[in-house]
């Protein structure tokens, strides 16, 4: 609990937070309250992406009536419960899909600020881990209703991934900016190299497509942002958790192993997010193992 509290106070004091604990308290709910405006694009981009039509567009129109929705019933959380869930205007329910999202994606970004700062990490890896989570949401979401993982969301977090690496070494306790945007695109090869000749491979062997390219471009993107290392715990993780998944499908659908197609995404999504919460302690648990001490 010592080594805890310190870590915490290490973090807060580096980020220049140091002292009361309403401090704490404040970043903490500043980290809710942009998590639930994420996650209120989040749900734009969950919505819109799969059908092709462009998520800068106009605002979003009620379904049913048609009447665009305003700013003031646009508020993430807020506009929801003071409209009980309803249109406006017509009285047509909202999916409570939205406020999940929206709640979901502020407490995962407020859980993420804390157990960066517990396990003493520099503040800016931040920047890595936020991009991030909305690439495993929208992952999880989009992936296992439609099984794509589409473009629009794995390119620009591989950019964002190498963009951030070279301006902010730190993040990789690097000096040169240089090392530390090779590093972020060097995981991103490895990852799509690795990933990709494994799926190439599968389809020559099988004579159809084993795994979707969307998979591979996704582990390509959560190289650049996570490095090598959390690429493959994401790959890992999310193959066990998977295979298990898949036989408990077959066995209660009493249906053969290779007819069950499930969606690998979701998988790897879940994979990235235990990286994201106690991949830095994973990774130390591990080296210390190798080096047997
Ligand atoms: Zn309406």
């Amino acid at each position: 609990m010592i080594g805890l509290t310190s870590g915490l106070n290490d973090w807060w004091i580096r980020a220049g937070l140091y002292d009361p604990g309403w401090i704490r308290g404040f970043w903490l709910t500043a980290a809710f309250v942009y998590g639930s405006c994420m996650g209120s694009f989040l749900n734009v981009c969950v919505w819109r992406i799969p059908l092709g039509e462009s998520i800068a567009d106009a605002p979003s129109h009620c379904p049913k009536c048609g009447t665009l929705i305003r700013w003031y019933d646009n508020i993430p959380l807020f506009s929801y419960l003071r409209l009980r869930g309803k249109c406006r205007y017509c009285g047509m329910p909202i999916s409570p899909r939205y406020l999940i999202v929206e709640a979901l994606t502020g407490v995962l970004f407020a859980v993420v600020l804390a157990t960066t700062g517990w396990s003493a990490q520099p503040p800016g890896k931040l920047l890595l881990y936020y991009p991030m989570l909305m690439l495993i949401i929208t992952t999880a979401m989009i992936d296992w209703k439609h099984r794509i993982i589409p473009d629009l969301t794995t390119y620009p977090a591989m950019i964002a991934g190498v963009a951030i690496s070279a301006a902010l070494p730190s993040v990789w306790g690097m000096q040169n900016h240089g090392w530390s945007g090779a590093w972020s695109f060097g995981s991103l090869l490895v990852a799509g190299v690795f990933l990709g000749g494994f799926a190439w491979l599968g389809r020559k062997m099988a004579g159809r497509d084993v795994m979707g390219w969307g998979d591979v471009k996704y582990l390509m993107a959560a190289g650049a942002l996570l490095g090598i290392y959390g690429a493959f715990f994401s790959l890992l993780a999310g193959s066990f958790a998977g295979a298990v998944f898949g036989v408990g499908m077959a066995l209660r659908r009493k249906r053969r192993l290779r007819r069950t197609a499930i969606p690998f995404g979701p998988f790897l999504a879940g994979g990235s997010l235990i990286w994201i919460f106690c991949g830095e302690w994973l990774a130390r648990g591990y080296f210390r193992l190798l080096g047997g001490q």
